[in-house]
């Protein structure tokens, strides 16, 4: 092999620009041609390709977003879009792809390859929600909590100096790992994911304990797909039943998704953009790269999408009695 590409697709999530870097500099360092794909499956589609040297990704390591810019494509859900896009990567003379991005972009680079085998294919989880199968974390992941932490001691402060009920609303449509993991680092009141039910009664129970032993202030954490509602509709719903406390709502949005890198996710995508990267010159292909209990590992993309993450019944178990 002696050209490869690589993409940002789907969510950015940061460290996204230091896994570019390092696929970049490790395809250098063994003298394969690198194209960057201006953003995602959309850029394969249009041939919005940029050469790539080591020059070109200075300075990015500890930088938040993509530099390649990302996106979600219509376009490349279709055979017509992905059949474009192998005509371009084919006319640039393009062998192997590197696919940063969630289980949405693994499921379309694994369409890709299998329709058009000519090229190899590999994925480095990229993705701030912590959702795939065959790694312990993803590169974003550590950055995002790490702001809710931060963000969530600023609004502990205010709660505490009046007496307030705050409901903190953080991403996680699908799956809870943002909000249990940061709920406990914040020592959340309760934890709300999609993973397990919201009881009111036991919500109600729980504020009753706190206020009667006079609580400062109260922060429940909401994953924004938890199966009761959003924060909003939760605060409302909590409000009928409980009026002890002032009830405020703060949704986080997007700051979760910026920000400069942690250490963490700087060292874990240097790491799986170097063995990505050197998987793919060896042949590897349809797998995604990770790290699980410290080492590399390589999942079927298949597999990686597949699966349900399941919550840690007794992570979920300590968030209660430490609430208490
Ligand atoms: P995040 O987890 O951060 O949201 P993601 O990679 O899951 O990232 P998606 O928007 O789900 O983000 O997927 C990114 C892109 O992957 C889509 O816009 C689409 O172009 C492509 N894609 C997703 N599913 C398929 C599919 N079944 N077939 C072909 N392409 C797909």
């Amino acid at each position: 092999m002696k050209h490869i590409a690589v993409l940002t697709s789907g969510g950015d999530a940061p460290g996204m620009n230091a896994c570019i870097r390092a696929v970049v500099r490790t395809a250098a360092y063994r003298n394969i041609q690198v194209t960057g794909v201006v953003a995602g499956f959309e850029g394969l589609i249009n041939g919005d390709f940029r050469d790539l040297d080591s020059t070109a990704v200075g300075n990015i390591i500890q930088k938040g977003g993509t530099i390649l810019k990302t996106a979600r494509s219509k376009q490349f859900m279709t055979p017509e879009g992905r059949a474009k896009a192998a005509e371009n990567m084919r006319k640039a003379g393009i062998e192997g792809l590197v696919v940063i991005g969630g289980d949405g972009s693994f499921r379309g680079a694994d369409i890709l390859a299998s329709e058009f085998p000519e090229f190899k294919v590999i994925g480095i989880p990229g993705t701030i929600d912590n959702d795939l199968y065959g790694t312990d974390f993803t590169i974003g992941y550590d950055t995002a909590i790490n702001t809710v932490v931060d963000a969530v001691d600023n609004i502990r402060d205010t709660a505490s100096s009046h007496n307030r009920l705050f409901f903190v609303e953080v991403m996680g449509r699908d799956a809870g790992l943002i909000a249990l993991r940061s709920g406990i680092a914040c020592g959340a009141e309760a934890i709300l994911i999609p993973e397990t039910k919201t009881h009111f009664d036991k919500l109600i129970a729980q504020l009753e304990r706190g206020w009667k032993r006079q609580k400062s202030g109260h922060v429940i954490i909401v994953a924004e797909g938890d199966d009761a509602g959003g924060a909003f509709e939760i605060a409302r719903i909590v409000q009928e039943k409980f009026d002890k406390l002032e009830t405020k709502v703060a949704i986080l949005g997007h700051i979760q998704r910026g920000g400069n890198p942690t250490c963490m996710d700087r060292v874990l995508a240097t790491r799986l953009g170097y063995e990505a990267t050197e998987a793919l010159l060896f042949g590897q292909t349809r797998v995604m790269t990770g790290q699980v209990a410290g080492k590399v590992s390589f999942t079927p993309l298949q597999n990686a999408v597949k699966h349900n993450i399941d919550v840690n019944e007794t992570i979920i178990k300590i968030a209660e009695i430490m609430a208490l």
